[in-house]
């Protein structure tokens, strides 16, 4: 129970409409107009709500994933709130950006902000800056019962009150400090009819002593201090301060759980007392630490200002596929899931058993190199038509020259995709389609780079032999087996043998093996000594470039030596 100290001022209700003198709707209308959910029971309502800044960091995608799982999972509903009540840091066209962020990796709210001019559900509006009067009726409520108070109190006087604590323990506007606290309704009444500013403040029950006790599905129990200090609810514009603002939301959109970044849990004794000031039932909170990035054997927050792959962008520019970033994010989220999907490798993530309770305490490790794996695993399970598709996507928007040559002719690029693809044992060279302009350089002659660098065994002399002959016996009629028979006939006359094993045994007997054969190949009509099936890449080419690029590569070979 929350006891006033000082009372002076009996009466509110008077002070209330001094205050709010256009206010005519109650708590008790919106809670009228916004009744609960009708959900089954145990369907959680769950809500992403940034600041329209336009940066959608890599965490707000985790923990925005988090909340999206756990609604879709319980068949309850995840919506999009914008909290804008700090003009400053709004920027234009903010809100399609981050929606379209969340959009990419599959995260589509069913209610709220749908898109900078569109808006959906019956708790709206779902931007704060729409939502005043309502803030104002719950602002004037608290007024009426002797929550809420006005304060005249300049930057001036503030500056001085915080100048006059030196050595106090709790510091702010609370308490004997809070001048405004007791004012009589006359001397309110004067102030305002004389023009000056006022914001409201929250009269919080002072108990420098308390505790608050919560428990935080995430965090487990969390012990802290009351909140004492009498916040600023509403600021002189009549705006409200985020904490009143989204304490009423919450409330009123029927939240049922705040899934947020763990900066928030400072502000959690605050947040509870609002909740109990205002009547409402209390939500639950998952707090969720913020994504780290190992650092010098040490270990640090994946930085806006340091990292680029902070940015949800970032993904998106380089073309990492959705689905391997939702693959990915799961992983962060929770450890048991990567179990879950060798036991289930085709299933959808929707039907993952996520649960908020799993996740790390400490701040899930962000690893470059584990998405970028668990990205080629992905993309390696795609059609051929589903990397063109996707890749192409992407190119037109991030990659002119790649959209250029798929559009030359879109059969050629898929059988150049599907090289080693739809097999048991699928080639994972590609993490990003932001790899493939390389990954397929060889395969079109206005990126092909001849690089006749060679290892192994091959030597510039051997390979002047082994081009000469596989020039003249290469046949694109022939099927692999015949054509991997040619190689091996090659083998004998250069001096190598087909057989490796027999290389092994003796290498002094012989130039090299099959596999130095084929290497030479490989370099000539590549410029790499690794590649998908050459067989392929071969026939590809087809007989034109084939010959082209063998003559070029002998002539290489002769002016070296
Ligand atoms: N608007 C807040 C932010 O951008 C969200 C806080 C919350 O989810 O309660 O950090």
């Amino acid at each position: 129970m929350y006891i006033d100290i000082g009372e002076i001022m009996t009466d509110y209700k008077a002070l209330a409409s001094l205050l709010f003198p256009q206010i005519t709707k109650t708590p008790d209308d919106y809670e009228a107009l916004y009744p609960p959910r009708n959900l089954k029971e145990g369907a959680r309502v769950t809500r992403f709500s940034p600041s329209p800044t336009g940066y959608l960091h890599f965490g707000h995608l985790f923990t925005c994933m988090a909340a999206y799982l756990t609604a879709k999972q319980t068949n309850g509903a995840f919506y999009v709130r914008i909290e804008d009540t700090d003009q400053k840091r709004k920027v234009d066209g903010a809100v399609e950006v981050m929606l379209n962020g969340l959009k990419t990796y599959g995260i589509i709210n069913d209610e709220g902000v749908i898109s900078d001019s569109t808006q959906i559900g019956d708790y709206g509006p779902y931007i704060q800056s729409q939502r005043e009067s309502i803030y104002h009726a719950y602002a004037k409520d608290l007024v009426e019962k002797g929550l809420a108070y006005p304060c005249f109190c300049s930057a001036e006087e503030l500056d001085e009150i915080r100048a006059a604590q030196d050595g106090e323990p709790i510091k702010g506007y609370y308490g004997k400090y809070a001048k405004c606290r007791n004012l009589t309704f006359d001397e309110v009444k004067a102030k305002i009819d004389s023009g000056s500013e006022w914001t409201l403040r929250l009269k919080t029950p002072v108990n420098t002593e308390g505790k608050v006790v919560f428990e935080d599905l995430i965090k487990g129990k969390i012990e802290m201090p009351e909140n004492v200090i009498d916040i600023v609810l509403l600021k002189a514009n009549g705006i409200p301060t985020y904490h009143f603002a989204h304490a009423v939301d919450d409330h009123l959109m029927r939240t049922t759980h705040v899934i947020r970044g763990d900066e928030w849990i400072a502000s959690m004794p605050l947040h509870i007392q609002l909740f109990k000031m205002l009547g409402f039932k209390s939500v639950k909170y998952a707090h969720v630490s913020p994504i780290m990035k190992e650092e010098n054997g040490g270990k640090r927050k994946l930085s806006k200002r340091k990292d680029p792959e902070a940015a949800v962008s970032y993904y998106i520019e380089q073309g990492f596929p959705q689905e391997s970033v939702c693959e990915y994010i799961l992983t962060l989220l929770n450890s048991n899931f990567e179990d879950w999907r060798r036991a289930n490798k085709t299933a959808p993530i929707s039907e993952f058993p996520f649960n908020l309770k799993k996740i790390s305490v400490s701040g899930a490790l962000f690893d470059m190199a584990k998405l970028i794996d668990v990205s080629k695993n992905v993309i390696s399970q795609m059609t051929s038509d589903e990397v063109f598709e996707k890749s192409n996507e992407w190119a037109k928007e991030f990659c002119p020259t790649l959209a250029r040559l798929y559009a030359n002719d879109e059969e050629y690029a898929k059988a150049v995709l599907n090289i080693d693809r739809g097999n048991k044992k699928p080639r994972k060279d590609i993490s990003k389609w932001s790899d493939i302009p390389d990954y397929i350089s060889y395969m079109y002659d206005e990126t092909f780079k001849e690089n006749y660098e060679l290892c192994g065994n091959a030597t510039p002399s051997l390979a002047i032999k082994v081009l000469e002959l596989y020039k003249d016996i290469v046949d694109l009629n022939d099927d692999k087996d015949a054509w991997f028979e040619k190689i091996k006939s090659i083998c004998a006359p250069v001096g190598c043998t087909p057989n490796v094993k027999e290389f092994k045994q003796e290498p002094d007997k012989f130039e090299g093996h099959v596999g130095d054969v084929s290497t030479i190949i490989r370099v000539a009509l590549t410029g790499r000594t690794n590649t998908p099936d050459l067989f392929a890449i071969t026939a590809l080419l087809g007989n034109e470039r084939v010959q082209k690029r063998i003559d070029n590569a002998i002539a290489f070979y002769k002016e070296e030596k």
